[in-house]
Parts: C-alpha cells; structure tokens; sequence
C-alpha cells in the first residue's frame, strides 16, 4: 500500500474517489460479511497441510471418513447433543435442506415463522410442494420476530438467526398443538454461536459458510430420534424422493460417516477445524460470551453515534452475530462503499430491506480489534462524508 501522509487538513488522500482512512484505524482483516464470512487463516493452512493426503482421495475410503466421523463428534460435542441424536451432512447448503425437509420432515402441513429473507423462502418451498398442504405463515415486521402459535401442524418451521434482518429468536418447543410435531429450525447463521437446548428442537440444519467460518456447499443437520423416526417413516410411504434429497439415505451414509455423494471435501476439512478450535478454546459457553462482547461493542458504539442506531429495537431480539445498523444523515450505500475502497468489506446492508443499514458480521471467527478498527474507521468517514455531502449542495 502507498503511504497515506497526514496532510494540513487532517486528511489521508484518496482511495479513488473516497477519503482514505487512516492506517492506524484499519482493522488488521477487513472481512466482516454475514455470510460468506471471514475465514480463519488456520483452517485454509490445515487444508494445505492436508493436501496430499486426504484432498483428492476417495470419499469411501479411511482418510476421509475418518475425518467425518471427527466432525460429526465434534459437532455432537459441542452442542452436547444427547447420544442418541445424529449429525447428518448433505451437499448442497441450508437451501437444499429446504428441499429435503419438504419431502422427508414434513408430513403434511407445517407452520412457519416469517420474518426475514430466509424464513419466508422455507415457506416458499413448501407452498410450491405438490404434496403437502398449504402452509401456516406467521408473519411480523422486519427488525421483530413472530412467536409460534400451537395448532394442527405436524412440524413448526423457526429460523434461530435471520441473517437478513439481525434478528435473534429464542428457541422454545411450542407446547400444546398437535402431538409429534417436530421444530425445524433453520440455523445457517447461528449454529457455532449461539447457545441453544436439544430439549427444545428436532431438527438443528446449517450451512458452514457463516458461524462456522468455512466455504459454502454442504448442509448439515443434527436431528433428534423423533426426527429420524418421522424421517423413515416418510421414506416408507410411497412419498416419491429424489435420491439427493432423500434424507433416509443421507442418514444411512452418516451412520457410515459418509456422505451419499461425493462431499463439498475443502469445506468439510475447513468445518471441521473451526468446530475443533471452538471445542478447543471453551466450547459453546466461550463462543457465546465471545460474540456477545463483539456484538455489544457494535450496538453500543451505534447507540452513542448521534447518527447510528442499532436497527432491531428489542435488545433481547438483537443478534450476537449479525449486527444491524441504521444511519442518519449520512448514506449508508456511500459509506459501505468508502469502507469497500479502504479494503473493508462486505458491510452492506441487506438489499431487499431496504434500509439505509450497515450490516456487520461478529461471528467468532472475527476478531475484537478488527472490530474497534471497524468502529474507528467509520467515525473517522462520517463526519468527512457528511461535509462533502454538504459541500456538494
Ligand atoms: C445463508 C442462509 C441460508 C442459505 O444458505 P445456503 O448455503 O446459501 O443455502 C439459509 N438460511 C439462513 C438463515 C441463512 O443465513
């Protein structure tokens, strides 16, 4: 990078046509996306390490079933699942467990809380699913979360984190309703950091590539007996599957510690490492404090800016992992874009909300400082976009 020379003017020069930030604020690693998010230079460095022995190897064979049976007790580990729950892995990310789910989770007809980008596209499949009833849809305003309401489904639809709005929801078993009824819970951008109970949920389905700090390409699922049971007996009733989305069959291979098809291999070495590292440092007590600490230092630095506030207004429903801020009397499509030209990336808000947001990934993969640099950087934009804006008038 060129040296930035402190001019008269308490400015550092230009990165294109933005003010350059100065060097002293800038985070170490500008990786603050929602998802994707920033991946921890150990786990790329163990794919290296690995990479004559188990990338480009046969997926049946020891070297790399042996690395998914560390995953799937990594993962029974660190969730402290009870014994008899599995950690079953699919290709394909969150989007294809909705497919999945619809086929082999769903009897007949599911609720579903409807509160962001990704709730609402669960709800989507289902609807558009020939062989299942239309489904119940509860809805609530963008920045708030819905509760479940106990009735006549046989599976109720929750998202634990809604990555496009920052919203966290408690994960509780509706009680009363139907008996049987499973609780799905979309969980691609919690699972790793955010605690939750098994006693409360059947189905607990993520991708890697957010708390989890790997690549994109794989889903995985921790599924309790009751879902197992309901799983085979929907593969049993002549409800046609299609063999990538038949869950029966990816149960079956996990039992194996294999995979139906060839698996997403980079992204499986990569999950694993983050999952033995959060193991290794504490566990989900640790993670929890750690992303509460980071979370918290963003949401208050906003509540001190005159022109920033956290976007969720229940602080109890604002999320550990993706902090939601809304900007007044500054553009917050300028300043993502000025972060973007000093290398930080990925700030900005979720499109088809529609708000003038950032939006800011602490995931445990991140780190403090970076973020305190994330924070410095901006204070150091908005007044100096604010007076360019004006000067522009
Ligand atoms: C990112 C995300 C998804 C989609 O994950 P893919 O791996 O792209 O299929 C689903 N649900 C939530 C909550 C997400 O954050």
């Amino acid at each position: 990078m060129e040296e930035r020379i402190l001019d008269d003017r308490g400015d550092y020069g230009r990165v294109g046509k933005w003010p350059a930030i100065n060097p002293e604020f800038l985070p170490y690693d500008g990786r603050f996306g929602s998802g994707p998010t920033k991946v921890r230079r150990d786990a790329i460095d163990d794919l290296v390490a690995h990479s004559r022995d188990i990338m480009g190897t046969s997926h049946r064979r020891l070297g790399v079933t042996s690395m998914v049976g560390r995953l799937r007790a990594a993962l029974k580990s660190l969730f402290e699942l009870p014994k008899d729950w599995e950690i079953v892995l699919g290709n394909g990310g969150a989007t294809t467990f909705w497919d999945a789910a619809s086929y082999q989770l769903i009897g007949k007809r599911s609720q579903h809380l409807s509160f962001g980008e990704f709730s609402a596209k669960f709800a989507e499949v289902v609807r558009a699913a020939p062989h299942l009833d239309d489904p119940w849809v509860i809805e609530s305003e963008p920045g708030t979360h819905p509760v479940a309401e106990p009735g006549e489904v046989d599976a109720y639809a929750f998202t634990h984190n809604e990555t496009s709005t920052g919203v966290t929801a408690e994960l509780t078993r509706p009680v009363g309703g139907q008996w049987g009824a499973l609780v799905l819970v979309d969980a691609t951008s919690a699972a790793g950091a955010i605690g939750w109970l098994p006693k409360h949920v059947d189905v607990y389905y993520f991708s890697p590539q957010k708390a989890f700090a790997a690549d994109g390409g794989l889903w995985i699922a921790a599924v309790s007996p009751a879902a197992q049971e309901r799983i085979g007996e929907l593969a049993a009733s002549g409800r046609h599957t299609p063999a990538s989305l038949d869950l029966s069959l990816a149960l079956t291979s996990a039992k194996r510690d294999q995979t139906y098809n060839t698996p997403a291999l980079a992204t499986l070495l990569m999950t694993l490492n983050t999952t033995e590292w959060l193991l290794d440092s504490g566990g989900m007590a640790h993670v929890v404090d750690r992303c509460g600490v980071m979370s918290g230092h963003i949401y208050s630095w906003a509540q001190e800016r005159p022109w920033a506030q956290p976007f969720v207004a229940d602080p109890a429903k604002r999320s550990p992992v993706v902090c939601t801020i809304d900007f007044d009397g500054v553009s917050a499509d300028d300043l993502a874009a000025a972060l973007r030209a000093n290398g930080i990336l990925d700030v900005e808000g979720y499109r088809k909300l529609g708000r003038n947001q950032l939006r800011i990934g602490t995931f445990p993969a991140i780190d403090l400082a970076d973020l305190m640099g994330l924070t410095a950087s901006i204070d150091f934009l908005v007044p100096r976009l604010i007076a360019e804006a004006e000067a522009a008038d």
